[in-house]
Formats: structure tokens, C-alpha cells, sequence
């Protein structure tokens, strides 16, 4: 048996055997060949494997995923049909006599080439990442290394990974990745987030080397205190597995709170709402009690889209979350594009920072239609709901009111044409920490401000969130980070502007008790920390997290010392 540490990332605790999710060698010399005939069946064969392979994959994501998820694998096996495709492979080898490998590479690059110069049309350009990965498919059985699919996942594992973005992420079936362990990548890395939403069992930020843990190897992955232990004694197990039960029976437990008020034990009512991303992550909301929707990721729908969404369909996505959450409050982000969330149907040239980059509001602004079509599908679902918008990364208020211009033109002209419209609220993100500094200029101008936590505190403590090396200087409790926290909700209680946060930090039961101090009115999270929360802050008497608040921004100077007085507040109340 052996022990590992890591950030525990998404609670619960998995108990399955291993299935390495690793990057394979594809690299081949090229080849002069004498037996051109003996390459033509070698390439055949490889052919005809991968795509009996695409075919179970296609149906089983049909099955667990949905159609639009299949399609991506419907693409890939016509490729592998292609006569065309087919015939000029087997000229290069015939013609060059080169060994199969080097002239499938040769013949698919050259498709990706000329793909990929028709700069004006998206669709073709998907069809390059089509290729490659067909040509990555059956490179493969030529060389007889095994792919690892997240889509072939077809029993129960703890999925282990160098890095996992999220799209990879998306393609997991909960029902067979059970847990997940992965040495790159923060609490709230996007995976991290995604994870917590699909209810897997997540360790981030692996310590020991992961070259350490083999394909089949027994693996528990403890989300709750980032433990992973491999190849576990009977005794290790049997322990765990009775923490299993307990973990159990304490969420059940807490399906009591579903439908109560979230009420301190003195009376205050803060929000307790829930961040999604997709229409699943909805109904978990629901069932968790969500009082509202504090952050929806609509980047998401253009994640899970080969292209540009249209208007219709967002309005669809829109519309169904609004009548759903009947009458609570929903607040729709407009899309958060670029960081780690890439569209390769954009082709944005590559850049040094992404996070420092092209990114959010910057985009939308940059390329305005996108951002129009995005606001009349919102502008048009707001006649079916209690609808609200906010813009991610604002950091000067002339970007604010350029999106506001932006809005008020696209609702000006659906109005023109008769469409119905209702009466929503706009916001920002604070999360920029020049936004946070100059809050109170922004609470002239917004309905609300929801802090953005995951991404305030990348920026102010200049601490990559998703790079577990510099992970220790991500320190949601830092006093500089509480006292930047505070600066804005006090800016906005002047000006009686609702303070929101949908960062990670407002679903975290050590920072709960001091934002509830600081007066925040919303607190939006990951849906399966909504009951806890609920649990927690009806045990709270806000005055006395008044004074904890207060001490932790004059009195402390490092983390350490703000979780002592939490503790100690906790002990006391
Ligand atoms: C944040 O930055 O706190 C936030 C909620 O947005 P995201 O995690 O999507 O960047
Ligand atoms: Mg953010």
C-alpha cells in the first residue's frame, strides 16, 4: 500500500481500480519498403479496427451521453470511409514506397494543411481536429500503442491524469469514472469545478509521481481530505469503505435542509444559490434546494458545440433554465471564452498567458456579433423568468457601459420589432482586482456585483489557480484577499448594491462564517455544497461573525492565523 497527498477537490470517496489517462507515444521513423502489398494490409487492418472501435464508442456515447455528443464519432468514421482519403494514401505508398505509418501522416497533414488555410469558414476547420484525431486512431494500431479514450470507459475506475481539461472532463460517464486523481490543476481549475458538479470524487494536485500507479492498480481517491491510496491493505479498505457509509448517512442527512430557509440563528437571510454550466448541472440544483441560480457558465454551451451556437438554441438553453427555476433568480454570465476554456472553432492565435489574455468581456467586445447574438437569446428568455446578466473580467468601467451600450441596442431593436422583453437586472464579475479596488465607482453604475473568487485570487496573489507548484500561494484566507473581499461588499452596501459571490470561496465552510460576518447577501456554489452550507449557516449568530470578520482583516497577517480565529468563533457560537 501506498500513501499520496494531494488538493482535495471535489468531495466524497471512490474505491476502483486505475485507468491512466496518459498521452501515447505516436512517433515512427519513416521507411523505405520492398513489400508495398504487406504496408496496403497493414494500413487496411488499422483502418478496419478503428473503425469497429469509432462504432462502439459512437453508440455507447449515444447511449450515456446524447446525440449531439455521438456525432463528433459519426464525423470520424466517414473520414475513414473516404475513398479519396483512402486512395491517396495508398498512392504514397505505392508510389514513394514508404512504410504505411509515414504516409498516412503525410496524406492527413496535408488535409489539415489546406483546412486550415480556409481561415473563413469554421466548419472545415473542425474537420482538421477530425482528422487528426482519426489519424491519431489508427496511427495507433499501426504501431500497436494503446489510445486512451475517456468516451471507451466501460466500468468502474478512478480515472488518473497528468492534466484533464475540461472538455476531457465532459466526455466522463459518472456511472463508470468513479473518482479522479490528476497532478495538475488547483480546487478551482475548471475540471476541479466540473468534477465537483458531476459528483466524482477529485484529488488535484497530485504530490507523489503518477508514473507510480498502474493501469488495474486498486485506488482510493479520498475527496474530502485529498488522500490517495494505491493498492490499499484489506484493513485500509475496509476503513475506508466504512467512511464511505458515513459519508453516506451524513448526506442524507442533510436532504433535511432541502427546503428549509437559509436562516442564522439570528435571523439573517443570506441567498444560497447554486453555479452551473450545463442543463444536468440544473436539476442538481434543484434538487439541492438552490434558492436561485448565482452563475450560470454559458461558455459551456459553446464548449459543447462544434461551432458558434445559434441564437435559437441558446434561447432554448436560456429559456428552459429560467422556467425551470420558476420565478427564483438566474444569472446568466455571458460567455467566459479563452484561459484553459479554448474554442478551437475560434482558432485564436495561441498566446503566452491566457489568463492575462484574450479572454471574456475583452473577447465579446473584440468580436461583437457573437456577443449581440448571445444577448437576444438572453433578452428574449428574460419574458420567461426572473433573468439577470453579468459580464466576467471587467476591469474598467468604460468596459462595463461599452456592454451596456451593447445591450440596450439589441433590446432596443427586439422591442421595435414587438418581441417581449422583461426587466433584467445587469452586473459584473469582480475579479479583476482593479474592479474590486474601484467598487464603489462600479456600484454607481451596475444592479449588482458578484465576486469572482477562483479568478480574484490567481490575479492578486499572482498564483496561477491551476498550477499546483505555486498552489500554496493560493490562499483564499489570506488577509490581503479578505480585506480586497470586504473593500467590496462594504462599497457596495453604501451604495445599497447587492454583494453576491460566485467564486469557489462562497460554498467554503471555513470562509463561510466570516463572509456571513463581511454581510454578504449571496453565496453561489457548487450545488453539492449548498445543504452543508445551509446546515452551517443556521448555526451561525451573524453578529458574532461580524466581530470574527472584523478581526481577520485588522488583526491577522497570514492564513493560518485567520482559520485560528475561525476555529475559535466556531468552537465559541
Ligand atoms: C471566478 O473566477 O470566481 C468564477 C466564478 O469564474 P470562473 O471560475 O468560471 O473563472
Ligand atoms: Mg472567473
Amino acid at each position: 500500500m501506498t500513501m499520496f497527498k494531494g488538493i482535495a477537490a471535489s468531495d466524497g470517496i471512490a474505491i476502483a481500480s486505475a485507468f491512466r489517462l496518459t498521452d501515447p507515444n505516436l512517433s515512427f521513423d519513416k521507411k523505405t519498403v520492398d513489400d508495398s502489398d504487406h504496408e496496403m494490409s497493414r494500413l487496411h487492418r488499422a483502418i478496419d479496427i478503428s473503425k469497429q472501435e469509432l462504432r462502439t464508442i459512437q453508440q455507447r456515447t449515444l447511449k450515456d451521453l446524447g446525440i449531439h455528443e455521438s456525432e463528433v464519432f459519426k464525423a470520424h468514421i466517414a473520414i475513414l470511409s473516404d475513398p479519396e482519403f483512402l486512395k491517396r494514401i495508398e498512392n504514397t505508398i505505392l508510389s514513394q514506397r514508404v512504410n504505411a505509418e509515414y504516409a498516412l501522416k503525410t496524406v492527413s497533414d496535408g488535409y489539415v494543411k489546406i483546412f486550415n488555410s480556409m481561415t473563413d469558414n469554421d466548419y472545415i476547420k473542425q474537420r482538421s481536429t477530425d482528422i487528426n484525431d482519426v489519424t491519431k486512431r489508427v496511427l495507433s494500431h499501426l504501431l500497436g500503442v494503446k489510445l486512451t479514450d475517456p468516451a471507451l470507459i466501460d466500468h468502474q475506475v478512478v480515472v488518473i491524469a497528468h492534466d484533464l481539461t475540461p472538455s476531457d472532463t465532459a466526455q466522463f460517464v459518472p456511472n463508470y469514472v468513479k473518482g479522479i486523481v490528476s497532478d495538475m490543476g488547483g480546487r478551482t481549475s475548471h475540471s476541479a469545478i466540473m468534477s465537483r458538479s458531476m459528483e466524482i470524487p477529485a484529488v488535484v494536485g497530485f504530490q507523489g509521481d503518477l508514473a507510480d500507479i498502474h493501469n488495474g492498480d486498486e485506488v482510493i481517491v479520498d475527496g474530502l481530505t485529498g488522500n490517495v491510496i494505491v493498492r490499499p491493505t484489506p484493513e485500509e479498505k475496509h476503513r475506508y469503505q466504512a467512511k464511505i457509509r458515513d459519508f453516506q448517512a451524513r448526506t442524507s442527512q442533510l436532504a433535511a435542509f432541502k427546503d428549509e430557509a437559509t436562516t442564522s440563528s439570528d435571523g439573517k437571510h443570506p441567498i444560497l444559490a447554486a453555479n452551473i454550466g450545463t442543463l444536468d448541472d440544473l436539476q442538481a440544483a434543484i434538487e439541492n434546494g438552490a434558492e436561485g441560480i448565482g452563475l450560470f457558465r454559458t461558455e459551456f454551451i459553446y464548449m459543447d458545440s462544434e461551432s458558434l451556437p445559434t441564437e435559437e438554441s441558446q434561447f432554448n438553453i436560456y429559456k428552459t433554465v429560467v422556467q425551470k427555476m420558476a420565478g427564483k433568480p438566474v444569472i446568466f454570465r455571458t460567455a467566459d471564452i479563452g484561459g484553459d476554456k479554448d474554442l478551437p472553432y475560434l482558432h485564436t492565435p495561441h498566446e503566452a498567458n491566457p489568463f492575462l489574455g484574450y479572454r471574456a468581456i475583452r473577447m465579446s467586445l473584440d468580436q461583437p456579433d457573437i456577443f449581440r447574438t448571445q444577448l437576444r437569446a438572453l433578452l428574449r428568455a428574460s419574458a420567461y423568468g426572473n433573468l439577470s446578466i453579468m459580464f466576467p473580467m471587467i476591469a474598467t468601467t468604460i468596459e462595463f457601459q461599452h456592454a451596456k451600450r451593447i445591450f440596450e441596442d439589441e433590446r432596443q431593436k427586439l422591442l421595435e420589432k414587438g418581441v417581449a422583453v422583461g426587466d433584467i437586472k445587469l452586473g459584473i464579475m469582480v475579479e479583476v482586482p482593479a474592479a474590486a479596488i474601484l467598487a464603489d465607482q462600479f456600484t454607481n453604475l451596475v444592479d449588482f456585483i458578484s465576486i469572482g473568487t477562483n479568478d480574484l485570487i490567481q490575479y492578486v496573489m499572482a498564483a496561477d489557480r491551476g498550477n499546483r507548484r505555486v498552489s500554496y500561494l493560493y490562499q483564499p484566507y489570506n488577509p490581503a484577499i479578505l480585506r480586497l473581499i470586504k473593500h467590496v461588499i462594504d462599497a457596495c452596501h453604501e451604495n445599497q448594491t447587492p454583494a453576491y459571490m460566485c467564486g469557489e470561496m462562497a460554498g467554503d465552510q471555513k470562509a463561510i462564517p466570516i463572509l456571513v460576518g463581511m454581510g454578504l447577501n449571496e453565496f453561489s456554489m457548487s450545488a453539492t455544497s449548498i445543504l452543508k452550507s445551509r446546515a452551517l449557516i443556521k448555526e451561525l449568530d451573524s453578529r458574532e461573525m461580524v466581530t470574527l470578520a472584523n478581526k481577520t482583516v485588522s488583526m491577522a497577517s497570514t492564513s493560518q492565523e485567520v482559520l485560528k480565529y475561525v476555529h475559535q468563533a466556531l468552537d465559541e457560537s
